[in-house]
């Protein structure tokens, strides 16, 4: 049994095609392998008034599925 979590960064490149949850948000995308991790439109909408590099330092990708 496996209790593995993978956190992805935005910038990183997609090695393994599926879903990814936003950590902060609970946003789901599907990603397709060679993409990269971008950060989360809701996290966007919810930060609009706040500057990017902000969002991004805190923006990660957890996987939850294929
Ligand atoms: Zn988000």
């Amino acid at each position: 049994m496996s209790e593995k979590r993978e956190f992805y960064r935005v910038g990183e490149l997609v090695n393994d095609e599926g879903w990814y949850i936003c950590v902060p948000c609970g946003y789901r995308k599907l990603y397709k392998r060679g993409e990269e991790f971008v950060e989360c439109i809701s996290c966007l909408e919810a930060h609009k008034d706040v500057a990017l590099s902000d969002i991004t330092d805190e923006g990660s990708w957890e996987k939850i599925g294929e």
